[in-house]
């Protein structure tokens, strides 16, 4: 019954179980659970190799390293962001008391628009949230400008950007910081958890002791940090996925290519692609679904479901619609037309290294025809 089985829109990694049983066994000889164990330390220095960074400080999910970001450049006041994104993006601004400030995104794009950011600057802004979505890289020349002249911190949401590299070094060199997430739906998981990448020590011992409550030393407390520490399990476990990432990735862009091809001539479909220069990781194979396709993207999505094919609606609905922002001036749907419109005609199609040529086939086929 191959054609009821159900696909999700993504399926986690997971290495075969007796790899990771090894792991297990040394924790529970050496009893060091958490707060910087052995594991903890080797993923962090094989983390930053791996990906092609100064210094990486692992966290216990992604949204608790965005807010630790935060807090580790002392944001205050007003943050420019994008209303095209996963909600943690601008909670974790709420839950610094920081007001979010959405900005469009560019069109025929994804992410920030650098001419409207710097439109939206005011006394009150202090840094720039933008978010690599997709893993597709923002347009980071331009945002650093503007960075520069109006003196501004710029901290990435680079939750979709592990092992992007774009102009020919890592996409997490950009600006003041960048935030990674490894929560079991992303290319790179330890079933929770997270990381900030920065470019240097000092920043990097702030971020540790706030995310070890405060702790510098034994006895010295500096600040109000939070535990958002990973532990000896994911970090061992995400030692085991480095070994298997690059396999991975390799799929993943195999797939990606079946997609395109067998996509490429349908009327009203259209397939982004990464800017040039991207040495991408198609995290995500979003489609647009535009009116010549005939059908709405809801209902294509709804056919697709008959099939036993859960494709997403990523991102829908936009974070300013939701009741803690929709009230704040800048999340009037007026003003961002582009945003608006690329989440009523985004589906992400199913992408994970499981899937098999024959399910991208099954996929294509049913977008291809779907009332057949
Ligand atoms: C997944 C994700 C996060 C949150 O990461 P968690 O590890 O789930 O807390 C933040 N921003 C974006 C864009 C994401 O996709």
């Amino acid at each position: 019954m191959a054609n009821t089985e159900q696909i999700y829109v993504t399926q986690p990694l997971l290495p075969p179980l007796e790899e990771f049983l090894p792991y297990l066994e040394k924790i529970w000889d050496n009893k060091w659970l958490t707060n910087g164990g052995p594991f903890h330390q080797q993923l962090e220095r094989e983390l930053a190799i791996h990906l092609g960074v100064e210094h990486l400080s692992l966290f216990a999910n992604g949204t608790l390293a965005l807010v630790t970001a935060l807090q580790a450049l002392r944001i205050t006041g007003e943050v420019i962001t994008t209303p095209y994104s996963f909600v943690a993006t601008a909670h974790s601004l709420l839950w610094n008391g920081i007001k979010p400030v959405f900005v469009d995104v560019t069109p025929g794009g994804f992410n920030l628009d650098p001419a409207q950011v710097e439109a939206a600057i005011t006394p009150q802004t202090t840094a720039i949230l933008p978010v690599h979505v997709y893993g597709h890289p923002c347009n980071v020349d331009a945002l650093q400008k503007i960075a520069d002249t109006y003196g501004l911190k710029v901290l990435y949401d680079a939750a979709h950007a592990f092992g992007v590299h774009y102009q020919g070094k890592s996409l997490l060199r950009h600006g003041d910081l960048s935030v990674l997430s490894f929560h079991a739906t992303k290319v790179f998981n330890t079933f929770e958890g997270g990381a900030i990448v920065c470019p240097d020590e000092k920043t990097k011992k702030r971020i540790d002791d706030l995310k070890n409550f405060g702790f510098a030393d034994e006895v010295t407390v500096t600040a109000p940090g939070i535990n958002a520490k990973m532990n000896e399990v994911q970090a061992a476990f995400g030692l085991l996925q480095l070994r298997h990432v690059g396999n991975a990735l390799e799929r993943r862009r195999e797939i990606d290519g079946l997609y395109r091809h067998l996509l490429k001539d349908v009327p009203g479909i259209f397939l982004p692609m990464a800017p040039d220069d991207t040495v991408w990781n198609h995290a995500y194979f979003p489609i647009l679904v535009k009116p010549e396709y005939g059908l709405s993207r809801d209902a294509l999505n709804d056919a697709l479901r008959k099939n036993g094919i859960f494709a997403r609606r990523y991102f829908y609905p936009l974070i300013s619609e939701f009741p803690m922002y929709r009230g704040l001036p800048t999340a009037a749907r007026s003003r961002l037309p582009v945003a608006w419109q690329a989440s009523q005609e985004v589906l992400c199609l199913p992408i994970y290294p499981a899937l098999t040529d024959e399910h991208v086939q099954r996929i294509a086929l049913l977008i291809r025809e779907p009332g057949a």
